[in-house]
């Protein structure tokens, strides 16, 4: 005990620091995002879920600029790229063209769920799977009809029927190599809703979105509560509750950042 005190004595004479010992913090700059693509789902003449009071597509962009906001103050090395900062259409091939030319290192997609059971609230995010539950095909179909707003959806997109799970098929040759990162980025948007933010969170879950599935890199589409259910309207369509929300999903880009 005696000769450990001494050599610790001979340590600090010799100008060793016991703070060599402590790493340093892990630096979010050096993480795998270095430009995110912020996707707002829906805008212009495709509103989304319609709630009682308001459109999904407004709740989706004001939550996409708070983040780009909070990103630009926070963490200011990180490029942001918007897929849209207006209320416009944007089809959804030409999301995940924007996500590609800009060489996005992840793919964040915005949007709220909807039910015709307005008892249902909660959050999830998805990541790009084949193999659904079947709880969830309102979902994913709601989101994926998108493309009928568009002109030539069923050329653009080879046939690919969203409004019924057998065209599910579209995405039988479904290469997911991005899995591992998807998913980790959506355990950590889950993990700040429910246990940072306190909402409800039903989970991560797997789903073919055509706009993850286009979009060739790490990607998640996350839907931040149900506009059908009357109280999580309201939280979602309210300033705080989208500058909340925002600062969750940030707070997992950061988090996520340090890790990979
Ligand atoms: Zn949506």
């Amino acid at each position: 005990m005696k000769s450990a005190k001494f050599l610790l004595f001979i340590l600090l004479l010799s100008g060793f620091s016991v703070t060599s010992f402590i790493p340093a913090p892990p630096d979010p700059s050096e993480g795998m995002i270095k430009t995110v693509i912020i996707d707002p789902g829906h805008g212009g003449k495709d509103p989304g879920a319609v709630g009682k009071r308001y459109y999904e597509k407004d709740i989706s962009l004001q939550v996409g600029l708070q983040l780009k906001r909070i990103l630009n103050e926070c963490l200011p090395h990180i490029k942001v790229v918007m897929t849209r900062d207006t209320d416009e259409f944007i089809e959804l091939h030409q999301r995940a063209a924007m996500a590609q030319d800009n060489k996005g290192d992840f793919f964040i997609s915005i949007h709220c769920n909807a039910l015709e059971n307005r008892t249902k609230f909660g959050t999830e995010t998805y990541v790009l799977g084949i193999n659904p539950g079947q709880e969830n095909y309102q979902t994913i179909i709601a989101e994926n009809e998108a493309i009928l707003f568009e002109e030539n959806y069923g050329e653009l997109y080879g046939g690919f029927d969203p409004s019924s799970p057998e065209g599910f098929i579209y995405f039988k040759l479904l290469k997911n190599v991005f899995r591992t990162e998807s998913s980790h980025l959506a355990q950590k948007i889950q993990h700040q809703y429910g246990d940072r933010l306190g909402r409800k969170s039903r989970g991560v879950k797997q789903a073919p979105f055509i706009v993850l599935y286009l979009s060739g890199m790490p990607a998640i589409l996350t839907e931040m509560g149900f506009i059908t259910n009357y109280e999580e309207e309201t939280f979602l369509a309210s300033e705080v509750g989208q500058i909340f929300l925002a600062t969750g999903i940030y707070r997992a880009v950061k988090a996520y950042n340090m890790e990979f």
